[in-house]
């Protein structure tokens, strides 16, 4: 059962942002109304802290509340002087630890950068459709980038900047834990699977990273109106392969 934060878990979490936040490499806080002020606040949303008798799975919440200082410390990253100095703010993910699928892009895009969250976009509102055509809901599966900062113009991310944020990416991943992944476009499935093959000939079959079987398809933003929504078709196609390995039933189109 949801409830407000007591103050052993405020206690509890402040230790925690505390400590990502040393493990980020800040070894002093100023004094004063700030700190006050993070003191009393709930770190997350009241209906997110699961009471110790509640129903959530230690591991999960432990992957959640890990998760949480992951974020906390991609906040603070500076590794990419380009990205850090130009960036609104940092785009972790959405959803929750323990989602079954996960999906990956590329990076932030501008709506992305201003809003905090990946996908929100025009790109976003058509992968939200694709969430819904395989009788999903957005808030079940995970989303995610292999970059967490936007690329200035939304260029594609450079190789240093990937290599930059991979600690990131793959601790992201296994604290979600997810039990399938769908890499959307070229650069998702570049950094998963360490190959330079096109979608055409990566998609429609399966593949791994460290035992997740991996779907490759076209990213939503090659679907939009003036890039090539024929190839929405083939997406379709390698979502019904998806949903028979999850052996979820395939929504009538
Ligand atoms: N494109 C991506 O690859 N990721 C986003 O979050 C938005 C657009």
């Amino acid at each position: 059962m949801a409830s407000t934060p007591d103050s052993d878990a405020v206690r509890r979490q402040l230790h925690q942002r505390l400590r990502s936040l040393s493990a980020a490499g800040v070894d002093w806080l100023p004094q004063g109304p700030a700190l006050e002020v993070e003191a009393t606040t709930p770190l997350f949303p009241a209906d997110e802290i699961v009471e110790a008798t509640g129903s959530a799975a230690p591991a999960t919440e432990d992957r959640r509340i890990a998760l949480a200082q992951l974020a906390d410390e991609v906040r603070l990253c500076t590794r990419c002087p380009e990205l850090c100095s130009t960036r609104t703010q940092t785009v972790f993910g959405d959803g929750q630890a323990g989602a079954e699928l996960c999906f990956v892009g590329e990076a932030p895009g501008e709506d992305e950068d201003r809003q905090g969250l990946p996908f929100v976009g025009a790109a976003g509102q058509l992968l939200n459709k694709i969430i819904e055509a395989c009788g999903m809901k957005r808030s079940e599966v995970y989303i995610m980038n292999v970059l967490r900062c936007r690329p200035p113009r939304n260029r594609t991310p450079l190789p240093n900047e990937a290599a930059n944020c991979r600690g990131f990416f793959e601790r992201q991943i296994e604290l979600v834990g997810p039990k399938f992944i769908c890499a959307l476009g070229g650069c998702a499935a570049a950094n998963l699977l360490g190959s330079t093959l096109s979608i055409g000939k990566l998609r429609g079959r399966f593949h791994d990273y460290r035992g997740i079987p991996v779907m490759v398809t076209y990213h939503p933003a090659y679907l939009l109106p003036h890039r090539n929504p024929a190839a929405k078709r083939e997406v379709w196609q390698d979502m019904q392969m998806l949903l028979k390995k999850m052996g979820r039933e395939i929504p009538p189109r």
